[in-house]
């Protein structure tokens, strides 16, 4: 149970005698209803039963069975959680329906969260499907935007949960149709647990948002790139490895024309490629000179800085020691800039590890996004092993890094769970995870508001809220919206720092 929730009182609206079958005594707790199939059988319904609450107020309201599809990548058997309905009365966001789709994932369960459109008809030909896909719904049933409408308003939980029964693909026919429609009622038989823990989130909260949080300097540089080569030079525009660690960035920037490549061998020559913010060995750019690319380099200015210290230290002859995570496009642009020349450590226990000519003559460098107190364990350890060691002059872990980590240690103490919106490869915000964690709270990465599981909300009222300088802030926004559509939410933001810094573009694009 959450903060102030004051009934768990689950209403789950079915059409289908079949679907309310496959939900009865699924459910616990809740309130099984059946509207009928199509618009004017749930009016009826409406007018005789729920609308008016002579049955009682829900707590929250489910409208579950199966749906046609109508985006190909869906097939028969997958759930599709609705982001919003269309219908009749217009449109309807669903935002309080996300944690439902992590919690149905995590039956193993193929889940499509996207626009549910509700028609007066069943949909059977192709071309019609196609042509209401286009409009991007993903699926299409006959009774949910009806159901919503009736009971949308402020503070209850609404969603909807639809089994797909056929496709373009899989259309109605007799065979396929009863296979297929007992695969789905199977399916939306397992639901059944989900959608009480969903409803059980129903109720109060208090949200405090980290400050700063979400995208740094170099990463709007970054993607501000890209966006400017879409537009000056001929697509597909070729960017080596994700332009910044984010799964929502990458997937915007790949609708608009971009491809993401892995290594310079996939990108044609003559063609234009775009460097991550992450930073490349030279040999990555000596390769794409050979090959007439036409490079645009989106290397956050900060990690430059940390590369010519590279070229500085080991170009006097120290012994250079880089502190960072192996593996990571940062340190592998890094080591790459003088090879063999250069010692990953990843912790206090790899010092033993560094070989030095001359102990006299070390210094060390580090990944700009690593976690800043486990970088001073690292850093302590090499100052004991080499009392001599140098450093530059300015931080290596950069400023974006420092600010959200403070930002999130300072909300920790006082939140019951943090959120840290962000990709499982993005450094920093797997970072900001474990700092929020050694503040004593629980803290999880999700890559948005539909990974966020019921369990992790469940007993937490007070909720903390970051994202890593690679996540977009609508994430966050999103958060908030979801949260907010299950109850009540008082948001404050407690800002640590605020941030001014801005970086100019390279002249591949800027001119
Ligand atoms: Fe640059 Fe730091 Fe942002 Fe990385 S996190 S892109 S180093 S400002």
């Amino acid at each position: 149970m959450t903060g102030a929730a004051t009934d768990t009182s689950l209403l789950v609206v079915t059409a289908l005698r079949s679907e309310y079958a496959a939900l009865a005594g699924r459910v616990p707790g809740a309130r099984l209803a059946r509207c009928g199939m199509g618009p004017e059988n749930v009016a009826g319904w409406l007018d005789a039963h729920a609308a008016d609450g002579s049955d009682g107020a829900p707590s929250a309201v489910v409208v579950a069975g199966v749906a046609g599809g109508l985006d190909p990548a869906l097939r028969p058997g997958d759930v599709v959680v609705a982001s919003e309905v269309r219908g009749r009365h217009g449109r309807a966001v669903l935002r309080g329906g996300a944690p439902l789709v992590a919690e149905l994932r995590a039956l193993g369960l193929r889940v499509h969260h996207g626009p549910m459109l509700t028609l007066d008809r069943v949909v059977g030909g192709t071309d019609e499907r196609e042509q209401l896909a286009a409009t991007g719904a993903v699926a299409v049933d006959m009774e949910s935007a009806d159901v919503v409408h009736a009971f949308a308003r402020p503070g209850l939980p609404v969603a909807v949960v639809r089994v797909v029964v056929d496709t373009a693909a899989v259309p109605l026919m007799r065979v396929a149709t009863l296979r297929n429609g007992a695969k789905a009622l199977g399916v939306l038989r397992r639901t059944g647990p989900a959608l009480a823990r969903w409803a059980a989130l129903a109720g109060s909260r208090e949200v405090v948002l980290a400050g700063p949080r979400s995208f740094c300097a170099g990463v709007e540089r970054a993607i501000d790139i890209v966006e400017m080569a879409l537009q000056r030079f001929p697509h597909p525009v070729y960017v080596r490895r994700q332009i910044v660690h984010n799964a929502h960035v990458v997937r915007d920037l790949e609708t608009r024309g971009a491809v993401f490549v892995d290594e310079l061998d996939e990108v044609p020559d003559e063609t234009t490629v775009v460097f991550s913010a992450h930073g490349v060995a030279p040999a990555v750019r000596a390769e794409a000179d050979r090959r007439a690319l036409n490079v645009i380099d989106a290397t956050c200015p900060l990690v430059a800085k940390v590369h010519a210290e590279a070229r500085r230290f080991t170009g006097r002859g120290d012994t250079v020691v880089l502190i960072g995570h192996d593996g990571h496009d940062e340190t592998e642009g890094t080591l790459g800039e003088v090879p063999g020349r250069i010692q990953l450590v990843e912790s206090p226990a790899d010092v033993a590890q560094v070989q030095a000519d001359d102990p006299g003559r070390v210094s060390f460098l580090m990944q700009t996004t690593l976690a800043v107190d486990d970088a001073a364990d690292t850093v302590a350890a090499l100052r004991q092993r080499f009392p001599l060691i140098e450093s530059s002059a300015t931080d290596d872990i950069c400023y974006a890094t420092t600010n959200r980590q403070q930002a999130v240690r300072a909300i920790a103490g006082d939140t019951d769970l943090v959120i840290v919106l962000g990709s499982p490869n993005s450094s920093n915000s797997l970072r900001l995870v474990e700092v929020a964690r050694r503040a004593g709270t629980t803290a999880h990465l999700a890559d948005d508001a539909t990974q966020i599981r019921p369990e992790w909300l469940e007993g937490r009222p007070r909720i903390g809220i970051t994202a890593g300088a690679s996540a977009p802030p609508h994430l966050v926004d999103e958060v908030v919206g979801m949260l907010q559509a299950l109850g009540p939410v008082a948001v404050t933001e407690r800002v640590h720092t605020v941030e001014e810094i801005t970086f100019t573009l390279p002249k591949g694009v800027s001119q």
